[in-house]
């Protein structure tokens, strides 16, 4: 068969442990024989982001926000026991907070389903997309503990040298105090993101925060999602037959439970933080979960949900053929091309990706899986497959 011909690039990125090890043997078994791929390839491996300053990172979003569509590998985020592991410079950031920033883009992480592995959540009959928030409120605060009674103060100084001050709280004995923030324009692009991404698959927006207690901060992001949701979706939701839907945090959290599924929820960071991976166990395994980062410019970032896969990894080092589970991986790489065929007007890409993932589903599904999940398959697995057969046994049915 002669090779499917790819219009334009996009932008692949390299990363870490068994992660990198199983990225390459997708693209020689599952891609390249089929697809003549056409990337920009940035390694975002540990000691390369260290090599450069993080300047390859800053690269790689750079290219994702000029080809519109990139494909990530997980990477290892950096702490005091990675530098001595790597013999690293510096701590470097997460490449996934430097690829957000930049983007200001919005994560969406939805379940992939096969009829063999049951959810634990047994009224859910369709994925739920969870879109979190990813930026400000507690994962940019500023806290400190004090080892004495005091005044704690908010105080807000304006370009224009006007201040606010707010007494948090007159405080008895030592104790501790947190600031956050969050901006109406990050705000804004979140609802944007969540409206479009969810106009694009033809499902409903759901949004839960705790207004009635935090009536400024959160009530901030109910109005915010009001404003965009009236004046930009409405009349386009009304056409595609789906809703907006906005209740109490706790009230969200009781429905989504009873719920079928199906539907967009949208998450403050932090509800979306512990949200996502609630979801992702009771659909069976973390390594059966997409994510797409979105912008508000249209931009699309595919990757697997779950990380390096650090404990395999040394197995793999010390010899042993492991039973990592490439599904997510596969995945994004699908995501990946049939978003770079929707923008290009390619059809035949599209079908490929297509069929790659009927490809990856219908193995599973045919009994042939990976350990992960065989513990949890019914019926029974016929067949348990190290990663390398695995994927050459999707390559067959390819
Ligand atoms: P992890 O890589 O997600 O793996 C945690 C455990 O989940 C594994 O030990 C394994 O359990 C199971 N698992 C995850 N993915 C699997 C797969 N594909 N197949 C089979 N089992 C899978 O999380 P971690 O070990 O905590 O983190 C390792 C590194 O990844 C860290 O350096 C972290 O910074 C990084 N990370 C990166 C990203 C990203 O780039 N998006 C996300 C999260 C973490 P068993 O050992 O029980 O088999
Ligand atoms: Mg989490």
């Amino acid at each position: 068969m002669a090779k499917i011909q790819m219009k334009n690039a996009i932008a692949e990125l390299d990363g870490d442990e068994m992660t990198r090890v199983l990225w390459a043997v997708i693209k020689e078994k599952l891609l390249e024989p089929f697809v003549e791929l056409k990337t920009e390839y940035y390694d975002l491996g540990l000691k390369n982001r260290d090599d450069t300053d993080d300047k390859v990172t800053y690269d790689s979003a750079a290219a994702i926000k000029r080809l519109k569509v990139g494909v990530k590998c997980a990477t290892i985020t950096s702490n005091a026991a990675r530098m001595k592991e790597y013999n690293l410079k510096q701590l470097t950031r997460s490449p996934n907070g430097i690829i957000r920033e930049e983007l200001d883009g919005t994560v969406f992480r939805a379940p992939i389903f096969v009829k063999n592995i049951a959810c634990s959540v047994t009224s859910w009959k369709k994925p739920i997309v969870l879109g979190r928030h990813a930026y400000g409120d507690v994962y940019k605060n500023c806290e400190l503990k004090t080892d004495q009674p005091g005044k704690a103060e908010l105080v807000f100084t304006g370009a224009d040298g006007k201040e606010i001050r707010k007494t948090i709280q007159e405080m008895k004995g030592p104790g501790i105090i947190q600031g956050i923030h969050n901006l109406d324009s990050s705000i804004e692009s979140f609802a944007r993101c969540c409206f479009s991404y969810a106009l694009d698959q033809k499902i409903s927006v759901w949004l839960g925060t705790k207004d009635t207690i935090s009536k400024t901060y959160d009530g901030n992001f109910k109005a915010i999602f009001q404003r965009v949701f009236d004046e930009e979706f409405k009349a386009k939701f009304d056409a595609a037959g789906i809703e907006y839907f906005y209740t109490l945090i706790d009230d969200a959290v009781a429905r989504v439970m009873k719920s079928e599924g199906g539907f967009l929820w949208a998450c403050k960071n932090y509800d979306g933080d512990v949200m996502s991976d609630m979801i992702a166990s009771a659909c069976g395994s973390l390594a059966m979960m997409t994510s797409i980062l979105v912008s508000p410019n249209g931009e699309f970032e595919y990757e697997a949900s779950h990380g390096t896969v650090q404990k395999h990894f040394y197995r793999y080092q010390a010899g042993e053929k492991t039973s990592t589970n490439p599904v997510a991986l596969i995945f994004a790489w699908t995501g990946a091309l049939a978003k770079r065929a929707e923008l290009d007007g390619t059809p035949e890409l599209a079908a490929f990706a297509k069929k790659l993932e009927k490809a990856t589903l219908d193995t599973i599904e045919s009994g042939v899986m990976t350990g992960d999940l065989a513990r949890i398959a019914e019926p029974k697995a016929s067949k348990v497959l190290n990663s390398w057969e695995f994927i050459d046994e999707i390559a067959k049915k390819l």
